[in-house]
């Protein structure tokens, strides 16, 4: 994909008008809900987060070339089956989508083309599981991050739904409170970005909402 962005897609309004005999009716159906940042009801500028803390704003990644780390050494350092979650989520789940997945040994942390995603293993804000924040917001519009961390508590916490679910949070997708419409955080159409997080990894809604972003 390089780095040319595809344009905004907007999602087709899902109420139909229709004139019959009977004069004028309508008919609405179920719709596919956008959990992107920027719809209907999340517009939050992306600010930088605060290490391990769940409560700043969801951003998107910079570009539709999503580079990773996983922490090697220190405090938060994955372990090696927390590796092969975040490496067989990478590989099929998020590199299937129109974003462009590698892994970079040598990873950036400053400059205008830092690594996008770091991963980590430890503690984040009591009572959830797992974190996603944005440590550089300085690409210009309003919506993305240089950089995010995603930190995933340990001891049998950190696994391929949690990754999946962190990993939207990254690209740019949303709970269900957060979506337009609003649904419920259970949806079965956010696939992995449901809360509490289910066993379903991504989903068909998921895919399109990435590949309408990158
Ligand atoms: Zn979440």
């Amino acid at each position: 994909m390089g780095s040319i962005r595809k344009s905004w897609i907007p999602i087709a309004v899902a109420v139909w008008a229709v004139s019959g005999a009977g004069g004028w009716w309508t008919a609405a159906w179920a719709v596919n809900t956008d959990n992107r940042v920027g719809n209907l009801n999340y517009q939050v500028e992306c600010v930088n987060g605060v290490e391990g803390s769940v409560q700043g704003p969801v951003c998107r990644t910079d570009n539709a070339t999503l580079s990773y780390y996983m922490d090697s050494s220190g405090e938060f350092e994955l372990e090696s089956p927390d590796r092969e979650h975040v490496t067989w989520i990478m590989a099929n789940r998020y590199d299937p989508t129109d974003l462009s997945v590698s892994y970079d040994s040598s990873p950036t942390f400053s400059g205008s083309a830092e690594t996008d995603v770091i991963y980590q293993e430890g503690i984040v804000t009591s009572g959830y599981i797992g974190a996603t924040w944005c440590n550089d917001s300085s690409p210009s519009p309003i919506y993305e991050c240089d950089q995010q961390y995603v930190r995933i508590r340990g001891n049998g916490v950190y696994d391929r739904p949690v990754v999946c679910h962190e990993t939207g949070h990254a690209v740019g997708l949303l709970h269900g409170q957060n979506s337009s419409p609003v649904t419920s955080n259970s949806d079965p159409d956010l696939g992995c970005m449901t809360t509490p997080v289910s066993t379903s990894l991504l989903g068909q809604n998921q895919i399109n909402r990435i590949n309408s972003m990158y």
